[in-house]
């Protein structure tokens, strides 16, 4: 066990510092000044991080941690560490480790006993999640999902029935591809696109996945998707063939499957989702 008092030791420290995500701004005053005394910023790319060190007049010794190799790079950092010197870790924009580098970095410092201290700031899927308009507790944060259509498939499969607002990370050009695989396999759930976050053009798109996917051509930019959880109560005992029946004879009476989908719905109880996906299942 290790107990770490942030203030309270002689040990040094590494610290997590989030820079803006978009909006300069965003920069906190506490940032900047840990970015100034710090002996070393350990950055991803130096180029990205040298223009936002020169905006905010920071002169400290930048080194870049190298993304694909974060075992020698956490060995550079733990020698810093314990040579005396206080470090920061940053990452282009955001949180460092999330879904950026430094996960090693952060174990490995804190199991031996360096201080590791996070500075609150700039994170792109909690600007997203608490504008969302969906329930925000209880959350997951999933990140990228696999570019690979299949695994991607497999892996929402996975998280089809985890109740909790989920959130991803997209690239404009994957967001159709990814909206279509989420409409398959979690069926119509309400979901949000939050896109260019704190910047001139932020734009959120809130509706079900069906109605957002017919507004996604040519959009830009970088992306936050929250999709909400599964809503179906399955501890209730209900005989789902017989809500299919319902619905088929909704059907043939004259009515749209989507209506007759959320009469039933409202009927009994069962979730539209549930019953979207029954039907699909069905047809298929
Ligand atoms: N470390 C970052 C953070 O804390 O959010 C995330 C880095 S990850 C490599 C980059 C992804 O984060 C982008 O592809 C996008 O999905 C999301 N992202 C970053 N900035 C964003 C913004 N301003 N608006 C929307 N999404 C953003």
């Amino acid at each position: 066990m290790i107990r770490q008092k942030s203030f309270a030791n002689e040990m040094p420290t590494l610290f997590l510092v989030p820079t803006p995500i978009g909006n300069l701004s965003e920069m906190t005053p506490r940032a900047i000044e840990v970015l100034k005394t710090v002996d070393v910023i350990a950055c991803e790319d130096t180029r990205t991080s040298g223009q936002l060190l020169k905006s905010f007049d920071i002169h400290s010794r930048l080194i870049a941690y190298e993304n694909f190799n974060e075992i020698s790079s956490a060995k550079g950092i733990i020698n810093l560490l314990s040579q005396g010197k206080n470090v920061a870790l940053i990452s282009d924009a955001g949180y460092p480790l999330i879904n950026d580098p430094g996960q090693r970095i952060v174990s490995e410092a804190s199991a031996m006993g360096f201080n590791v201290v996070p500075l609150s700031g700039c994170n792109a899927m909690l600007n997203g999640l608490v504008a969302s308009g969906l329930i925000v507790q209880p959350f997951i944060f999933i990140g990228f999902l696999p570019a690979n259509r299949s695994d991607c498939l497999r892996k929402l499969k996975e998280y089809k029935n985890y109740p909790m607002t989920m959130v991803f990370y997209e690239a404009p050009h994957r967001i159709e591809k990814l909206m279509k695989s989420c409409l398959e396999v979690l069926g119509d759930r309400r979901c949000c696109i939050a896109r260019e976050l704190t910047k001139v053009h932020e734009e959120f798109i809130r509706g079900t996945i069906s109605e957002i996917l017919k507004e996604l051509t040519g959009v830009k930019g970088e992306i936050v998707v929250i999709i909400e959880g599964n809503k179906d109560d399955y501890s209730k005992d209900v005989d789902m063939s017989a809500v299919l029946s319902m619905v088929n004879e909704a059907v043939e009476t004259g009515m749209s499957k989507s209506d007759a989908i959320k009469e039933i719905a409202s009927k009994t109880g069962v979730s539209k989702n549930r019953i979207y996906e029954m039907v699909h299942n069905h047809e298929n």
